[in-house]
């Protein structure tokens, strides 16, 4: 035990004792919630360092205290590799989280009241792209396309288009936090283009797939603005980064600081420089590539036992699964059934859910986490089976029982990184 925790140990035994419970929780079970993921233990490392201390309001060569030269130089690091890895011309990696780095992209660009496109959250959008309960979007008038279930539940751009050319959006959004499918970023473009409309794109979940190349680049396709959060896909540690082209470059920087943060968090910078260094390497492809795969055999799992997915598959590192047209059961039964297999899972709402958020009809499973610990498709597809077998003995104490040490036995063999 290094001489930190072995400190924290000794002085404050209750919250040693909460951090080795999680730690045992994490090592005993199997994360598949989409948006998590086992970080590297150098981001650990880093996260816990002495970066922390350090004030660095500003940008390097430009800040508003001394003593900045080793800061500067792990902020420039994480710049340019985020600008190599995503194929951008600028990145801003000051942002405390995904939340504030959409935010800093709004303020940019739009007046309050002004209108921004986006995608409707009961079909798969954010909470940040405008739900009525958040701030943004009391401040904004964001208009939301949907997807459509006799498209096989993709967009349909023809709706988006009429929208646009309706509503005429300062900023057409492409991003999604539960949509199994990629997204044709080049008809966004098109429709964007007539109406003189910023393109961004939050790839929030699927930065690491992108930076793997396992699915497609937004500024392949022209997008001006990419933000996505570094703890996801990413496997580096909570924050967010907003990429752009240079000539949006000063005022993205104006916009996170001093437009809408103080300090940057320069722990986490030097945990994201890190990330980005591991995302550089030829192992990260195999690894984005392999969080697709394992989502597929999933996904083939489900569908042979009778399971209804969203749009009938996966495309990306996640399935939304239909538990009420599956097994009779709403998202939350199902969530709290899975937790007690030690399989972790979110409820999740479905397009055109009829039932409320906290009790919705389906649950959203992911494979970033699982892939990271070396699960390959053979322990998908044992995990497909607990999970059908689960769900639909989900009354039944003693196989509920029997599975969660099925499961906590599969677990053992794969450890977490850092653990
Ligand atoms: C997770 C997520 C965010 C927000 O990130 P936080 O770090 O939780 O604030 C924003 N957009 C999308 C699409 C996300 O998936």
């Amino acid at each position: 035990m290094d001489r930190n925790r072995e400190r924290l140990a000794q002085n404050d035994p209750d919250v040693f004792s909460a951090l080795v419970g999680e730690e045992d929780r994490q090592r005993r079970g199997i994360e598949l919630i989409p948006s998590e993921n086992y970080t590297y233990p150098e981001v650990l490392a880093a996260l816990g360092s002495v970066f922390t201390n350090k004030y660095s309001e500003g940008y390097p060569g430009r800040r508003y205290y001394g003593g900045q030269e080793f800061t500067d130089q792990i902020e420039n690091l994480a710049r340019e590799r985020a600008c190599a890895l995503f194929r951008c011309e600028h990145a801003n990696v000051q942002p405390l989280s995904g939340s504030p780095m959409n935010q800093a992209v709004y303020l940019a660009f739009l007046k309050p009241g002004d209108p921004i496109l986006s995608m409707d959250l009961s079909h798969g959008g954010h909470l940040t792209h405008g739900a009525p309960v958040s701030h943004m979007g009391k401040i904004f008038n964001f208009v939301r396309y949907r997807t459509h279930p006799e498209e096989e539940g993709r967009i349909d751009f023809g709706e988006v288009r009429e929208l646009a050319l309706a509503a005429r959006p300062k900023i057409v959004l492409a991003g999604y936090t539960s949509y199994p499918r990629d997204y044709d970023y080049a008809e966004f473009k098109k429709i964007a283009d007539e109406i003189d409309a910023i393109t961004m794109a939050d790839v929030s979940h699927i930065g690491g797939l992108i930076a793997g190349g396992a699915l497609r680049n937004p500024f392949d396709y022209g997008f001006d603005i990419v933000t996505t959060t570094t703890h996801k896909s990413l496997r580096g540690p909570r924050g967010g980064m907003v990429l752009c082209k240079k000539k949006f470059a000063k005022t993205i920087d104006q916009s996170v600081f001093p437009g809408l943060q103080g300090g940057p968090h320069m722990n986490t910078i030097a945990a994201i420089a890190i990330a980005l260094g591991k995302a550089q390497a030829p192992e990260f492809s195999e690894y984005a590539m392999t969080c697709v795969s394992n989502a597929r055999a999933l996904a083939r799992t489900l569908i042979s036992q009778g399971a209804s997915l969203v749009t009938g598959g996966t495309d990306n590192h996640m399935l939304v699964l239909d538990s009420v047209q599956s097994f009779g059961i709403n998202g939350r039964v199902a969530e709290e059934t899975l937790d007690q297999v030690a399989i972790t899972t979110n409820k999740q709402i479905i397009p055109d859910d009829p039932n409320p958020p906290l009790r919705p009809s389906g649950i959203r499973i992911g494979t970033p986490a699982a892939t990271t610990r070396g699960f390959r498709e053979v322990e998908m597809e044992r995990l497909g089976h607990w999970i059908v077998e689960a769900l639909a003995a989900h009354q039944d104490a003693a196989a509920l029982e029997r599975i969660r040490r099925e499961v906590e036995q599969l677990c053992s063999g794969f450890p977490v990184p850092g653990l």
